[in-house]
């Protein structure tokens, strides 16, 4: 823990890089906003939540006692952000034929498993959605009489009723309202579902009892409950991904300030939490990041094909979190091969290397940078590099491991948790055996000595032919890899 360099944050309400400055002294309470359970996530989800996870492990790397609350949305999210189309697990289970409550379930389990695999710590809380309904009944007869009005597909809330609507998203817009179907009778364009009434005659899997008939809450309304619910207003920081800047948060945000202060935003606690965090998108030229395209970027897809899943968390870190951030294998495997250095430098450490120069100098200075780095915005690529250099720095082990874990607690590379031999997953179209590989290398190697370049150059093919790349001169020893 150090308090060297105040810890700055870009707070996307103000635009503006700010100090963090807990509302309860040296706690820091943050929600994330969770995954939507109707399909596994996809990469780029889970960058928000690698995002997250750096965050609420700098707050505790700077001292603060966190608490974090992710919820699981298992009701209302519907097909357009704003309100059209279908709720999206509704969709699912009618397109699977299964209870809504197994589709939850399952992809709810998917999504912690890739949690678990990238190394994410468990938040203080999950909080699932469908456990709210009574509280998000309660809170909405509470708003309702000043802020909403009632139409025949539900109880929408009226934006012009909340000072400053639209601040977050920087423009009160009609974008993205209304694309599928608009919503007859709503007052204002941006007015959103708090409550949706099941149509008559219809019947869906889930739906509650309220004073505005049976029907599902909107999805905006779970997150501002939950929140304020576990960590209560205002708390210290929301985050989720850039596209929640658009209509969920300033959503959100009208729905808190309608609860709590209808006070304008020019006093950030006023919006429900101090200070609102967005990670930038993950992209992906050709559209394999999108669920409904057929085979998309999941975590697994990336370990099927012979990729750790904390390559990826090394890509995530290499970016900053508010630069959009490019995916492709190639950037993949070069994640890989820098995690794979600093395994195999820890892996080759020893206690008997004598430190040229100042060793408490060099460590308060590397430490010092560590800290600047990351308290400026959670700046992790220079963070690494300074990792980096302490990993490979020669010098006793003892006082470089003592610096590299508190660094990695930080980035949660697991470096120490990490074998050489666990990073060399094996892809799963590879049928060739290692014994086969490790006897062609043999013979290709003797056939270098030999001067026989022919044979050697035929032996690179075959093995190529069969998903095996040589790998000659490559600085890190691994001779081969499956591809
Ligand atoms: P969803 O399950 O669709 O509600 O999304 C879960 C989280 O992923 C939200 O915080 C989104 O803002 C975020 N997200 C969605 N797509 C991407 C992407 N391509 N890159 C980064 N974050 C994303
Ligand atoms: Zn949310």
């Amino acid at each position: 823990m150090t308090d060297a360099h105040t810890l700055t944050l870009f707070n996307s309400l103000t635009r503006q890089l700010e100090p963090f400055r807990p509302v309860h002294p040296g706690e820091a309470r943050v929600y994330t906003c969770g995954p939507t359970v109707y399909n596994y996530p996809h990469i780029g989800n889970m960058r928000a939540y690698v995002f997250a996870d750096v965050l609420g492990r700098t707050l505790s790397y700077k001292g603060y006692q966190l608490t974090h609350v992710i919820n699981i949305t298992d009701v209302g999210h519907l097909t357009d952000d704003a309100d059209a189309g279908e709720d999206k697990l509704e969709r699912a289970a009618a397109e699977k034929a299964q209870s809504i409550w197994d589709i939850a379930r399952h992809y709810t389990e998917a999504y912690w498993a890739d949690i678990k695999a990238l190394n994410i710590r468990q938040p203080a809380r999950w909080s699932i959605a469908t456990d709210y309904v009574p509280q998000m009944i309660e809170f909405a007869k509470q708003i309702a009489d000043q802020h909403c009005y009632e139409l025949e597909s539900g109880l929408y809330f009226d934006v012009s009723t909340v000072a400053d609507y639209g601040r977050l998203a920087r423009a009160v817009t009609d974008e993205g309202e209304g694309r599928i179907e608009a919503v007859e009778g709503k007052r204002n364009a941006a007015d959103f579902a708090i409550w949706r009434k099941t149509p008559p005659g219809e019947k869906r899997q889930m739906e509650w009892d309220s004073p505005w008939g049976r029907g599902a809450p909107g999805w905006h309304l779970e997150c501002s409950v939950m929140s304020g619910d576990l960590l209560g207003f205002p708390f210290d920081i929301h985050t989720g991904g850039i596209d929640h800047r658009e209509i969920h948060h300033p959503n959100e945000i009208a729905q808190n300030q309608a609860f709590c202060c209808t006070n304008g935003l020019d006093v950030p606690a006023n919006s429900g939490a101090r200070m609102w965090m967005h990670n930038n998108f993950l992209v992906e030229r050709s559209g394999k990041m999108s669920k409904s395209s057929g085979e998309f970027l999941r975590l697994q897809l990336l370990i099927d094909r012979g990729y750790h899943p904390l390559a990826y968390r090394m890509m995530c870190l290499q970016a900053h979190y508010r630069s959009e951030l490019e995916f492709s294998w190639e950037g993949l495997a070069a994640a890989l091969t820098r995690l794979k250095r600093l395994v195999m430098q820890i892996e080759s450490w020893r206690d008997d290397v004598a430190f040229k120069g100042d060793i408490d100098a060099w460590r308060g200075d590397a430490l010092s940078r560590f800290d600047a780095a990351i308290a400026d915005d959670l700046n992790t690529s220079v963070a690494l590099t300074v990792l980096e250099e302490v990993v490979a720095r020669k010098g006793p082990s003892a006082v470089k491991r003592d610096l590299a874990e508190t660094m990695d607690a930080v980035l949660g590379l697991n470096l120490f948790g990490l074998s050489r031999a666990d990073l060399r997953l094996r892809p799963k179209a590879a049928t060739i055996a290692e014994t086969e590989i490790e006897s062609a290398l043999a013979r290709r190697k003797q056939a270098r000595a030999d001067k026989d370049f022919a044979t050697s150059d035929a032996l690179r093919d075959e093995l190529a032919g069969q998903g095996v790349e040589v790998m000659d001169g490559d600085p890190l020893g691994w001779e081969w890899k499956l591809v």
